[in-house]
């Protein structure tokens, strides 16, 4: 180190493999170049080096494909900006498919890639061959191309990065190892290093897979851990096609691709090796691991299958390197909850290479804005809860996610490992009564209830899955009846103070200025009108609410509303999950079954919808809401958690002679569906107003100013560029999952954002935005005819503006 550290600094990048080094060079191009990267080694030397540098852009999700998307773009053309080479080389790839079901999903992906800009077509086995001589297509059924896949160098790449980042005035120091890092009233203050102090504003992990040790040291959680990955070379082989197509076999599990005339070949096996469960050793710098080679076994079966001439071939190399991986495989993005201006980008999945221009440049915007350019969701940091970084449950869950990226990615396919983790107090009462479970951050919860004599198990498939009648009786009995779920998992806030109510109304788009027992669904938006988020309120005193989330937005949202409390306010929010569970009893006799159970007035006018009351039901005191998620009659009920088994058990009791039936997730969603309930997240996000999303009327304008306001003003005389709408398939066989291609008159418009099958109606049903730069009114939503992808077959679908099932909300308020 020639240059000695500088005391202060507006920013610090913790690590220099390539995510540190896109980051620092993404600031600079924004503008901010008073920046310090430290490396406590060399750059390149953590888990970059080893990569195969493959650039896939379709990922599992918009969001990642347009990070990876930016990939091809920025590599190619960095060298001419830095002088640096960076072997980016457009090779494309092709994906092969070994059976049906792949195909099915492939078809479903190539959809997706049209709607993402990515070009993607299937091809014949011939055509396969043809690009890639020397590939047998041998057992195979389907293949799909993607012609702008490429590669690159990752660390000609790093350097290159690393320079034009220098080039814009960024300091880069190697052989420095951040100690520790230095927090002022919960805000980023500095970092502690051998070579001095550094007092800085911000601070960006981006250590690789030593980002979760470097979180522990202030007590934020980042829930990824190592495990072995690995590839081997071999030598030249006689006739291979310089550069040809990367070949990806999910069904074998391997890629594989040239590499100096030879062929490299590795892949993503479904039961990985966990690594560095005692830590990573401190001289650990372009390190390997012991060759495994029963480990690579399962890669050199479908090596031997799909090139043939590997039986013959000399492996040069068999390297093993650790890479970090999360419990979803996806990676970190943002600002960690509960800490001002401490950002991560990390736990690559690998595919740090293919995404790390995208995470650099999406990280450097989030901060220079205050708020992520594009949606992220997917890869947000603050969709982990806290006890995740729990070392045991991330070293079991990492011999899975490993595999996750090459698995059969089947609608609602679920996790073996690292469960349960969380059970609401009547798991095992659910479990007893058939259930069959899912898993969402952390919490077990009744997907489907198995009749007797059939076994509890997903069967997964792109038809109709083993739970599909079960579903149906559930959807049915809701709909008929009377069903009961538990959502206990639901993310639980109680917002006190004096200040409570003024601060809300300034978060809130739609009115909290009401009485005490009243009940609102709200959005709360960005600056943009944007959804951050969409939640009930009830008023349960002068100066106390309680708040209602989903269970996957638990702690983005407690972040969000706490970081807006203003400093001088007199307002305090506890976060309460653990505290309260959730029985909703849905359905037109849920009001007679209730009535058994307590002697609160339950007639529509002394207990109109919308509205809370304490009731006593059982031998406890519950909060009863006249609210619902499923387009019913019916009653959340909120407990204390401790009294929720006697509650269950007495309501089972008398709901035997109702025929009441307990429901799981699956017929909730296709319940909501029907309805017309949004989806934060699949419906609804920080990119989508709630005039576009149909759901205007939890706006009021009119109460005075709130965060969001004057872009939906703005927007209201602009007019909408694009409109939620509902559409039914008028043949009742095929499936609608989300993402299905939608078009009008024959010109693509947009995708499905969520999809069912709904029961009542008979046939699937789904959601999604119409979008038209010229705008979209509903007299042009009305004039078009409208037909839905599905699996490369077009199917003709029936628009509604309005929801199918109910459309004027008369059912909830019987
Ligand atoms: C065998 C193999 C094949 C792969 N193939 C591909 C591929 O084809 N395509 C693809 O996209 N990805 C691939 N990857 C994954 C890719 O290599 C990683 O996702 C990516 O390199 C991660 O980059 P990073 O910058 O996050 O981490 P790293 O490269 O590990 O960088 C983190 C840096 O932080 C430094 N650091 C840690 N602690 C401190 C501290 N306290 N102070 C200062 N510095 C610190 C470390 O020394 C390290 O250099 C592959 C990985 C492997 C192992």
């Amino acid at each position: 180190m020639t240059e000695s550290i500088p005391t202060q600094s507006q920013i610090v990048i913790i690590g220099g493999g390539i995510v540190g080094c896109s980051t620092a060079y993404h600031l600079a191009k924004l503008g901010w170049t008073d920046v310090v990267l430290l490396e406590r080694k060399e750059l390149g030397s953590g888990t970059t080096w080893a990569a195969a540098g493959l650039i896939a852009q379709l990922r599992q999700n918009q969001e990642m494909s347009n990070l990876a998307r930016y990939a091809t773009q920025l590599y190619s053309e960095l060298e001419a900006e830095t002088g640096v080479a960076t072997g980016w080389i457009k090779t494309g790839a092709i994906g092969v498919c070994q059976t049906d079901d792949r195909r099915r999903e492939w078809l479903r992906a190539a959809a997706r890639a049209r709607a993402y800009g990515i070009e993607m077509h299937e091809i014949s086995l011939q055509e396969a061959e043809a690009l890639c001589p020397l590939m047998s297509s041998n057992g195979l059924v389907s293949a799909f191309y993607l012609p702008d896949d490429g590669q690159t160098d990752p660390v000609g790449t790093t350097q290159a990065l690393a320079k034009g980042a220098r080039m814009q005035g960024v300091r880069i120091f190697e052989n420095v190892p951040v100690l520790d890092i230095k927090l002022e009233q919960g805000r980023i203050a500095g970092v502690v290093t051998e070579h001095g102090d550094i007092a800085c504003e911000y601070v960006i992990n981006c250590a690789g897979m030593w980002s979760r040790a470097i979180g522990n040291w202030i007590n934020a959680s980042l829930p990824l851990h190592a495990a072995e990955h690995m590839h081997a070379i071999t030598t030249p082989i006689k006739g291979l096609k310089k550069g040809f197509p990367c070949i990806r076999d999910f069904d074998g599990y391997t890629y594989f691709k040239e590499e100096s005339g030879g062929i490299l070949f590795g892949g993503f096996e479904p039961k990985a090796k966990a690594w560095g469960m005692k830590g990573i050793p401190s001289q650990f710098k372009f390190t390997e691991l012991q060759e495994d080679w029963d480990q690579f076994e399962i890669f050199m079966e479908c090596g031997f299958d799909r090139f043939p001439c590997l039986e013959e071939a000399e492996i040069r190399h068999l390297q093993v390197v650790p890479e970090s991986f999360t419990p979803d495989n996806a990676f970190m993005l943002g600002e960690i909850p509960g800490i001002k201006n401490f950002f991560t980008a990390c736990g690559m999945n690998s595919v740090g290479i293919a995404s790390a221009a995208g995470a650099g440049r999406a990280i450097s915007q989030w901060i220079d804005r205050g708020y992520p350019q594009e949606q992220l969701w997917p890869l947000d940091v603050r969709r982990f809860s806290p006890w995740q970084r729990n070392s045991s449950y991330l070293a079991e869950r990492v011999t899975e996610s490993v595999g996750m990226l090459y698995e059969h990615h089947y609608p609602n396919k679920q996790r073996t490992t690292a469960r349960p983790v969380i059970c609401s107090p009547v798991h095992d009462r659910l479990r007893d009564r058939g259930a069959v479970f899912s898993q969402i951050a952390g919490w077990e919860r009744a997907d489907w209830f198995a009749s007797e004599g059939i076994e509890p198990v997903h069967r997964y498939s792109w038809g109709r899955p083993n739970w599909f009648p079960y579903q149906e009786q559930e959807h049915l009995a809701m709909r008929d009846n009377v069903g009961l779920y538990d959502l206990s998992s639901m993310g639980k806030f109680l917002i006190e103070g004096s200040d409570a109510g003024q601060v809300l109304q300034q978060l809130c788009a739609n009115n909290l200025d009401m009485p005490v027992g009243n009940v609102v669904y709200t959005p709360i938006l960005n600056e943009r009108g944007g959804y951050e988020s969409d939640l009930t309120v009830s008023r349960i005193a002068e100066n106390q609410y309680f708040m209602v989330t989903a269970v996957g937005t638990t702690v983005r949202d407690f972040d969000y509303l706490r970081r807006r409390f203003p400093e001088s306010a007199r307002v305090h929010i506890t976060d309460v999950t653990h505290g309260h569970s959730l029985l909703a009893l849905m359905g037109p006799k849920s009001r007679e079954l209730l009535s058994k159970l307590t002697d609160a007035d339950l007639s529509n006018e002394a207990f109109p919808f919308s509205t809370a009351q304490q009731i006593d039901i059982g031998y406890a005191r519950a909060w009863a809401l006249r609210m619902t998620y499923v387009g019913e009659l019916g009653w959340e009920i909120y407990l204390p958690t401790m009294f929720t088994l006697p509650v269950f058990d007495r309501i089972m009791e008398v709901g035997e002679s109702f025929g009441l039936k307990p429901v799981g997730m699956q017929a909730v969603n296709s319940l909501r569906l029907e309805t017309g309930y949004r989806h934060w997240e699949s419906d609804i996000t920080p990119d989508d107003t709630p005039y576009e999303a149909g759901l205007g009327f939890a706006v009021k304008l009119d109460k005075g100013d709130f965060v969001g306001r004057e872009a939906l003003i703005r927007q209201k005389e602009e007019g909408l560029k694009k409109k939620m709408v509902m559409f039914t398939l008028d043949d009742p066989e095929p499936l609608l999952l989300g993402n299905e291609p939608i078009f009008r008159d024959g010109q693509h418009v947009g995708e499905l954002s969520s999809g069912a099958y709904g029961f009542k109606l008979g046939r699937a049903v789904g959601m999604g935005y119409l979008k038209n730069p010229e705008g979209v009114t509903n007299d042009w939503i009305k004039a078009g005819r409208y037909q839905l992808e599905v699996e490369g077959s077009f199917c003709d679908a029936t628009m509604h503006l309005r929801s199918p099932y109910d459309p004027k909300n008369e059912r909830t308020k019987m």
